[in-house]
């Protein structure tokens, strides 16, 4: 109960910071001394900070709440096949400093491991303390348990139970996600989808990821699974997919697909970026695929549009950066196709966070969670410490 309470106060100031304890209290539907009772427990672990309101209300100006931006720092990563990118921020999740290292998972895991550590201690500000890790990595993970389960094509990562070890060299409490549900996270707090409780996010590159936020949270099924859109049928005699199954939206618009399709035409194109400039120039070919790509696109987000009904739509990733004109067109489609008094309303957008979505998604669940449980998280700053302070 304790916790619940606690979550709802965290997630209204979230939300609505600065905020006095009495809209707390309106916004939350908490009596007036439980949200004393949230708010002393949060500034015992010096997470607020109270500034004067500028308006007087019946003669006394309101103390404003907000989260104290400068009580540490945390480091969100995001890993990936090719490279890893890196973010330290504050309490609030102002990115203050970014790195990208080249990453190559197939060397071996204890060396993978030791680069991850290695950019975090690059990161790292020694003269702030350090109050959490995330990370974002592709999945399957185990997010409780912060296990890296066996992503495809990630060497021989099986398993890997990532955030001890990272705790274990740190001495922080670190958590994991999948990247495309971090980048999800990070869009909801600090990006496209700031304000709203339902939003999908779906990553166009490599391979198709998507996370799915319902009413705040990361859903995530019953085996962390849920919202895999890219492997929703789109043609039932379509390729094969790496899944075992067969016309996966992947397997139609990730960008190896795009590429293979390019070259099986013989168009001379390095990558999507090439396709979209020989379009552009008038080349018929270049156009084609475009076009079905958009279209098998759009079949897939009405399908998810009908499943899921989120506000808001987030698309992300490289092929969304490679072609400009995507987003308005798929939208423009998925509007035509979807359940008609559903679609009105839906909101496909370009990611705000670009590459930094997931990264930041992992600084915003490690914020979260120190938050959900201070006591837990952050050792050795007691109640007792900040009571004789504060008094
Ligand atoms: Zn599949």
């Amino acid at each position: 109960m304790r916790a619940d309470n606690l979550s709802v106060v965290v997630e209204a100031l979230q939300k609505l910071q600065p905020i006095s304890r009495s809209a707390l209290a309106d916004a939350t539907g908490l009596t007036a001394a439980t949200i004393t009772h949230m708010v002393n427990e949060l500034e015992a672990f010096n997470l607020l900070v109270e500034a004067p309101s500028g308006e007087r209300n019946v003669g006394r100006r309101p103390t404003l709440l907000s989260f104290n931006r400068q009580r540490g720092q945390l480091i969100g990563v995001e890993v990936s096949r090719t490279r890893i990118h890196a973010i330290r921020s504050d309490f609030s999740g102002q990115a203050l400093a970014r790195l990208d290292r080249p990453f190559r998972p197939t060397s071996s895991v204890k060396k993978g491991l030791s680069t991850i550590c290695e950019a975090i201690t690059e990161l790292i500000d020694p003269a702030l303390p350090l109050l959490g890790i995330g990370v974002g990595i592709p999945g399957p993970v185990n997010s409780t348990q912060g296990i890296v389960i066996e992503p495809p094509n990630f060497g021989g990562w099986r398993n890997v139970p990532l955030t001890s070890a990272l705790t274990e060299r740190f001495g922080v409490p670190c958590w994991l996600d999948d990247d495309a549900k971090a980048a999800a996270y990070g869009e909801r707090w600090y990006g496209a989808g700031r304000h709203e409780e339902t939003l999908l996010y779906i990553s166009l590159r490599s391979g198709v990821g998507a996370g799915l936020i319902v009413g705040d949270r990361v859903y995530r099924g019953a085996h962390e699974l849920a919202g895999e859109i890219g492997h929703t049928t789109i043609h039932v005699d379509g390729p094969l997919c790496e899944c075992g199954n067969r016309g996966c939206l992947e397997t139609l618009v990730s960008v190896p697909a795009i590429m293979q399709e390019a070259r099986r035409l013989g168009l001379d194109a390095e990558d999507p970026a090439d396709l979209h400039r020989m379009a552009v120039a008038g080349d018929v070919l270049a156009q084609n695929i475009k076009d079905r790509v958009y279209l098998y696109l759009s079949a897939g987000l009405v399908n998810a549009v009908n499943h899921y009904d989120p506000a808001v739509i987030v698309l992300g990733g490289q092929l969304v950066r490679a072609w400009p004109d995507l987003t308005e067109n798929v939208a423009r489609k998925v509007k035509g196709r979807s359940f008609g008094y559903l679609s009105k309303d839906i909101r496909i957008m370009e990611s705000m966070l670009d590459i930094d979505a997931s990264a930041l998604g992992a600084v915003a669940i490690a914020i979260h969670n120190i938050l959900r449980d201070p006591a837990e998280a952050l050792p050795g700053t007691s109640h007792a410490e900040f009571s004789v302070v504060n008094s």
